[in-house]
């Protein structure tokens, strides 16, 4: 019998301790933010970096985000130039493999063409700080404007991960959405949490004048409302809610 603490180290969302269970995070990655609004056709895509710190593991081309198993997440090195254009890989893996070697302090991202986001990405206001959500981001989201087509080669990749610069999330204008965390539990929330805000933005918009946070207030308050104890409990659940509950490494 697993102690309850052993479920929670073994399903943890934190850095992966070996490339199987980094492949395991990205499979359950992708099936919580299935449910959640992110589930276009056969696109989008998470990766996480593996214990090497060199290699990242994404989601190959080919299924749909609810369908993503650990079978289904590749290796890519980021020692390789190249790398991206691996047969199998989405065309837009450059963003992930730039975004990573811009930033040394991220664990996971996320690409993906949610909804709400995508239309308050076409829109000069971008995020406004409306609801606990838009705390999350208490700088505002910067908007990419480099391309409204498809990001596939190094040039556009290096010029996401510059307009993402030290945020946890970049608007691509008129086109989708770049999240990072620390590990995939942060990312997964952010990608979360940037949906429900322009969702909640829509609808206090069709209600009346928007009241925002102030941006000094929002700062502060972020650290109350996100928190690791707190992304740990998140993670949990949202494990429990894709219906994976088994301790990862098990049959
Ligand atoms: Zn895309």
């Amino acid at each position: 019998m697993i102690n309850e603490e052993g479920v929670l180290g073994r399903l943890s969302g934190r850095l992966p301790a070996s490339p199987a269970e980094a492949a395991e995070q990205v499979a359950l990655a992708c099936q919580i933010i299935a449910r959640f609004g992110h589930e276009d056709l056969t696109l989008g895509h998470a990766s996480v970096r593996g214990p090497d710190g060199r290699t990242i593991y994404i989601k190959r081309k080919g299924k749909a985000l609810r369908e993503v198993r650990a079978d289904d997440v590749m290796p890519i090195s980021l020692d390789q130039a190249d790398g991206y254009l691996a047969p199998g890989a989405h065309l837009e893996t450059v963003m992930h493999t730039e975004a990573y070697l811009a930033r040394p302090d991220i664990g996971a991202a996320i690409h993906t063409h949610p909804l709400h986001s995508v239309a308050m990405g076409a829109t000069e206001q971008g995020l406004a700080i409306l609801s606990h959500d838009g705390l999350m981001f208490p700088d505002g989201v910067p908007i990419f404007e480099g391309t409204a087509g498809l990001v596939t080669s190094s040039g556009q990749g290096k010029a996401v991960a510059q307009a993402l610069g030290t945020n946890r999330a970049v608007l691509l204008r008129n086109h989708g959405i770049l999240v990072v965390g620390e590990d995939i539990r942060w990312a997964v929330l952010a990608a979360i949490t940037l949906e429900r805000a322009a969702q909640l933005q829509f609808v206090a918009k069709a209600l009346g004048d928007t009241v925002p946070i102030p941006r000094q207030a929002a700062g502060e308050l972020f650290g109350t409302k996100y928190t690791d104890e707190f992304t740990d409990e998140y993670w949990m659940a949202w494990c429990r809610l894709v219906g994976d509950t088994r301790p990862s490494g098990l049959p």
